[in-house]
């Protein structure tokens, strides 16, 4: 019987200087991931690495920061959804530095929703910097959360925004940077129990001086529960419940593996 520990919903394990090693390290952890990806060009890769593993699933991505140079990717992407069940990182990057792009960005994101509706039982996960309002909007618009089951990765917009993401039948991805500063504590407690998800961004975010892992997530849990004023055994049970619905919806089921609490 498999034991799977903790979940992180979202990390670049292609972006690690090892990936193979990374996934191996994941099955001795037990931990289970979406393993993102920033190009549909990096899929095929990310899909060999991973198609043996018990707890890393690799998504098609194509990440709104790359999108100002590589949006004639959108058509491999939409291509590559047909095969993969799992979708990011995708979404839209509105700072200063990807602004120009915004046009673009709006249209591929767009796009790769469409894509996943038609395809259906999608599971996206999804950037939002300085673009939470837009990316809502487009959800609302091109998905039926009964279809494709959107995460918020990092979600960083304001209450208001949230409280629509919710309405849209979003889940949210918490990592530990989201947790160093009030208001993403604020933010961070306003989300259901039963949409709420951990993640790291691996290798983009950093504890005690050093690059994340996979198994950071389980830090996260900690910290939840603290946050949530729960005991840790009761907030690792509420993310394993909601990361079964999350693989469920994607087809994979994971009642026949035991989680250890
Ligand atoms: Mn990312």
């Amino acid at each position: 019987m498999t034991t799977i520990r903790g979940f992180d919903f979202h990390c670049h394990v292609d972006l690690h200087p090892d990936p193979a090693v990374i996934i191996q390290q994941c099955e001795r952890e037990r931990i289970a991931v979406v393993a993102v990806t920033t190009t549909p060009k990096a899929w095929p890769q990310n899909y060999l690495w991973t198609k043996s593993s018990t707890y890393v699933f690799a998504a098609v991505g194509l990440h709104p920061e790359l999108v100002g140079e590589r949006d004639f990717e959108v058509e491999l992407l939409e291509k590559r959804i047909r095969d993969s069940r799992f979708v990011g990182e995708v979404g839209l990057d509105g700072s200063p530095q990807h602004r120009p792009n915004y046009d673009k960005q709006r249209e591929v994101f767009a796009r790769t929703l469409d894509a996943s509706q038609k395809h259906r039982g999608r599971v996206v996960t999804i950037h939002s910097r300085c673009a939470a309002r837009d990316v809502i909007t487009l959800i609302e618009e091109h998905i039926d959360p009964a279809d494709v089951l959107c995460i918020l990765h990092w979600f960083s917009g304001s209450a208001a925004l949230m409280q629509r993401a919710i309405r849209a039948g979003c889940y949210f991805s918490v990592n530990t940077a989201m947790l160093k500063h009030d208001r993403g504590k604020t933010l961070v407690q306003s989300i259901p129990q039963d949409r709420l998800l951990t993640e790291t961004d691996s290798p983009f975010t950093e504890i005690d001086d050093r690059k994340t892992v996979p198994w950071d997530a389980l830090t996260t849990i900690t910290q939840l529960a603290k946050l949530y004023g729960e005991p840790d055994s009761k907030m690792k049970n509420i993310i394993t419940n909601n990361a079964k619905c999350v693989f469920q919806f994607a087809g994979i089921n994971l009642e026949e593996i035991n989680v250890e609490v």
